[in-house]
């Protein structure tokens, strides 16, 4: 089961969030039918924003996070909303990442969102996570995340993330830093203990003090046929009237769940009346 744990260590000073995300990770290779490059990195980025929706301030709150790797290497999409719905798709990817663009847009809902964009460094999705949040928030933030898919099957996915809050004294820093050398290799440690055991033996003790909050991620699209038709009802009467005659139908894609929606002559009625 996928499971995300929030809670404050340290004295309350570093908010500290574990994630087990292999079965999101292996419902995202099946919808696409990603070969391993494509799924880890699609594996990883769904894991931050599964980190990042369980951030979220407000129940109508989502984010999203889009990838442009250099020289259209690949294009990865999150997103993912405060029920813990997570979504994405790849393009390209098969080399891993190139250079490019990470931006994110979070929406908390209260008011306009909030857009941060910062350079990819690094071909993993932690570095350069720990780089966004250090750039675009001023937020220090240690991520080890990771996606271990080997033919075509996610062995394991999750990691930690620890966020230093204004304040944390010099000690707790320490052992924040600390006890994040235990997950260098994050998916190893997730195959190993899980969320549960990450918890019990490793921060035991720490989240008793301060409470332990639990949100189950997981993979869903928040498309409908209803959705889809409003924005097919969008073109006009005439222009679906005319792609139908043209081409017998219009077809809308969803990428994040893989699923064409069609609308041929008999929904026209029902589209938009007699
Ligand atoms: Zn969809």
């Amino acid at each position: 089961m996928n499971k995300l744990y929030k809670s404050l260590v340290y004295d309350g000073q570093v908010s500290l969030s574990v994630l087990e995300t292999t079965q999101l990770v292996q419902s995202a290779i099946k919808i696409h039918n990603l070969a391993d490059g494509p799924a880890k990195i699609l594996g990883e980025m769904l894991t931050a924003c599964a980190y990042m929706a369980g951030c979220l301030k407000s129940e109508r709150g989502a984010v999203s996070l889009t990838v442009k790797s250099g020289g259209g290497s690949a294009t990865v999409s999150v997103s993912g909303d405060a029920e813990g719905h997570i979504r994405g798709y790849i393009d390209g990817g098969e080399g891993g990442l190139k250079g490019g663009t990470l931006t994110v847009i979070k929406d908390d809902g209260f008011s306009r969102p909030f857009v941060g964009t910062c350079e990819l460094k690094a071909p993993d999705v932690s570095e350069n996570l720990m780089q966004y949040f250090h750039m675009s928030e001023q937020i220090p933030t240690a991520v080890a995340i990771g996606a271990d898919v080997q033919n075509g099957v996610c062995r394991a996915a999750g990691g930690v993330v620890m966020q230093l809050l204004p304040g944390t004294s010099e000690e707790n820093m320490d052992r924040a830093e600390e006890r994040m050398q235990a997950f260098v290799n994050p998916t190893k440690i997730v195959e190993e203990y899980g969320a549960d055991g990450i918890i019990e033996n490793f921060f035991k003790g720490e989240t008793d003090r301060c409470g332990l909050y639990m949100y189950f991620p997981e993979y869903k699209c928040n498309c409908s046929r209803e959705k889809i038709a409003g924005v097919v009802v969008s073109l006009g009467r005439k222009e679906v009237e005319d792609i139908i005659a043209e081409e017998g139908a219009v077809k809308v894609h969803c990428h994040y769940c893989n699923r064409d929606y069609i609308f041929g002559e008999e929904d026209v009625e029902e589209l938009f009346g007699k």
